[in-house]
């Protein structure tokens, strides 16, 4: 059975019937909605002012992103791992397709290139994906997420 996030009203887990929120959520969606820039808890978005300034806390469940010091750290090391991951793809695939005559200018430029522009790419995706791994290794604790702020600020 996949892990669920299930924050709840009373805080304790355990989802308490109708008007849970938001309702258990699969892994997938969680991470899905952490790569795509947007909550892993309520799934909102416009959560960047700029590409890289994330709000305090979600507009919509009001989950503060920096859960605890240092939460950011993951996120780099997240953004490390991608970066390392497309430069050894960038590097291998160039290779291949070069051999057995290879360019090394080409290849630094390629290199260098991909180096540079997947972490800033990748940079907001990582914050709101490590949000989300964190979530689901570290349900929330009560009150972190307010499913009723957006409907208080309303009325
Ligand atoms: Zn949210």
């Amino acid at each position: 059975m996949p892990a669920t996030v299930e924050p709840t009203k009373n805080g304790t887990g355990v989802v308490d019937g109708a008007g849970a929120y938001p309702g258990p959520v699969g892994t997938g969606r969680v991470l899905a909605r952490g790569l795509l820039r947007r909550c892993p808890v309520c799934g909102s978005g416009s959560l960047f002012t700029r590409w890289f300034v994330l709000a305090e806390r979600c507009p919509g469940c009001r989950l503060r992103f920096q859960r605890i010091e240092g939460h950011w750290l993951g996120a780099l090391g997240l953004n490390t791992i991608v970066s390392f991951t497309a430069l050894f793809v960038v590097v291998v695939a160039s290779l291949v397709l070069d051999h057995p005559d290879y360019h090394s200018g080409r290849l630094a430029v390629v290199a260098v290139v991909t180096a540079v522009v997947v972490p800033l790419v990748f940079y907001p995706s990582s914050k709101t994906m490590w949000t989300a791994i964190d979530v689901l290794m570290r349900p929330l604790e009560p009150g972190e997420a307010d499913p009723e702020a957006p409907r208080r600020q309303r009325r």
